[in-house]
């Protein structure tokens, strides 16, 4: 087929393509397209025509955000779309897109209500906190709490330890010059006192900003200020704690700062995700002092960052679960990642090395650690056990990338040369289906040696 006129219809190519269908126009189009160019080049034709449409329909018709199965340990993966929502939320989420709902209605008066009011009080029950506001992600409420408090100039004082990126390009020094304020550094990288921060504060202080440095460590000679200190020295704190530990009775959390601590110390605002540790929807959450919120709230950055309908019920929901710690524990997939139990680890793994056996793939249990992910808690190791599996005849890389391109897509671990599949980050279904997964890949390699 090096002839133009060898090419056939984009009509017939589409025919071709199965039941018929708009984007098998499209695609026979773009096929036919693409071989005119390959023809009037003089290049030959790689390959079969019908084949290279049938590849641009199947692109065409498939998503490309799907759902993936996460057996790389990492709970909170921010590539693999974060916190899993708990059922609740997922109800809650997907009963208010399907229809109308009351997002902005206020149902008592008949007019127009915030759509605030539907998280506002359980996030002040929670906390502890005056008031409470939402936005679309925690970069957006450090940057609106930067911008109401010292935006038009004013200076925010922070310590020369806690000017860190917290990933995703989101630097603390950069968003403090975003927001409209001026950056006031003080003490040292490794030592900053109480003292350092007294000196700095003048009447052009808006506020002093606190960061908790995420996926960040410091160790051996290092002083910090506890937020009740700084919370003492007159000046309005902004508390960015990032993760945030909102869960009782969790002492795996121990090493993140508890929202209530910044609270209970009297920061104006304390600023977290709602997608890390919380284990809910992508949110930016603003809880403190009365006055601190109402300046956040009628900040005209406060609209472009507003949360969305989805993300809200999805928050609400998950809000709503806290309220009753036990449920929260059990019900919030992150939270129960945290603290799974040793033995029901064990029988996961258990199972899903003997059904990757019966597929016929070398598979055993091994010990492994997991972690917390998002920048929380980063020296956390949560040791249990993994399904390591023998890649052989492909190299560990090149089974995880088949892995990867799978259907759904499974992300997993390399160690040593070898691929383990972590069982924390897996419910029981999804491992039942990732064992499927990687005996398909295995028999294809066995499929593809034999006849070649
Ligand atoms: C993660 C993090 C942020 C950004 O939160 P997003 O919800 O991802 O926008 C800000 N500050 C700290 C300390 C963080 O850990």
């Amino acid at each position: 087929m090096n002839n133009l006129r060898d090419i056939p219809s984009v009509e017939r190519l589409a025919t071709q393509l199965g039941e018929p269908h708009e984007l098998a126009v499209t695609a026979a189009r773009q096929a036919v397209a693409t071989r005119r160019e390959q023809v009037q080049r003089g290049e030959g034709p790689a390959t079969d025509l019908l084949e290279e449409a049938t590849e641009v329909f199947d692109r065409l018709r498939s998503p490309s955000l799907v759902r993936a199965l996460n057996a790389t340990g990492v709970i909170v993966h921010t590539n693999l779309g974060r916190a899993p929502l708990a059922t609740a939320a997922v109800e809650a989420a997907t009963a208010v897109a399907r229809g109308y709902s009351n997002l902005e209605a206020d149902l008592d008066e008949g007019g127009r209500g915030s759509r605030q009011m539907h998280v506002r009080d359980l996030l002040r029950e929670l906390s502890g906190a005056e008031d409470a506001l939402v936005v679309n992600n925690c970069a957006a409420a450090v940057l609106l709490a930067a911008a109401s408090m010292a935006g038009g100039g004013r200076e925010i004082v922070v310590s020369r330890g806690q000017l860190v990126e917290i990933g995703g390009s989101f630097r603390m020094p950069e968003v403090i010059e975003a927001s409209g304020a001026r950056l006031r550094e003080v003490g040292a990288t490794n030592r900053t006192r109480l003292a350092d921060y007294e000196q700095a504060i003048d009447e052009d202080t808006g506020a002093i900003l606190r960061a908790h440095p995420s996926n960040f460590r410091m160790l051996g000679f290092t002083e910090e200020v506890a937020v009740e200190a700084l919370c003492g020295l007159g000046v309005p704190v902004i508390d960015d704690i990032g993760s945030g530990a909102l869960a009782e009775g969790m002492p795996v959390l121990g090493e993140e700062p508890g929202v209530r601590r910044s609270v209970a110390a009297g920061a104006a605002l304390v600023c977290f995700s709602g997608d890390k540790l919380l284990g809910g929807p992508q949110a930016g959450i603003l809880v403190g002092a009365e006055e601190a919120i109402a300046r956040a709230r009628s900040h005209p950055l406060a609209r472009p960052m507003r949360i969305d309908k989805l993300s809200l019920a999805a928050l609400e929901a998950t809000l709503r679960l806290y309220r009753e710690p036990r449920r929260a524990r059990e019900e919030i997939p992150v939270l129960r990642m945290l603290q799974a139990p040793e033995e029901e680890l064990q029988q996961h793994a258990d199972a899903l090395a003997d059904a990757l056996q019966a597929e016929g793939v070398s598979a055993s249990v091994v010990r492994s650690t997991c972690a917390a992910g998002g920048g929380a808690l980063p020296l956390l190791e949560l040791e249990g056990p993994a399904v390591d599996v023998d890649p052989s005849p492909f190299a560990a890389a090149e089974l995880a990338q088949r892995l990867r391109l799978s259907d759904p897509p499974l992300l997993l671990r390399l160690r040593h040369g070898r691929v383990l599949l972590e069982v924390r980050t897996l419910t029981d279904g999804e491992s039942v289906e990732a064992a499927r997964l990687v005996a398909d890949v295995m028999r294809e390699a066995a499929r593809d040696d034999g006849s070649g």
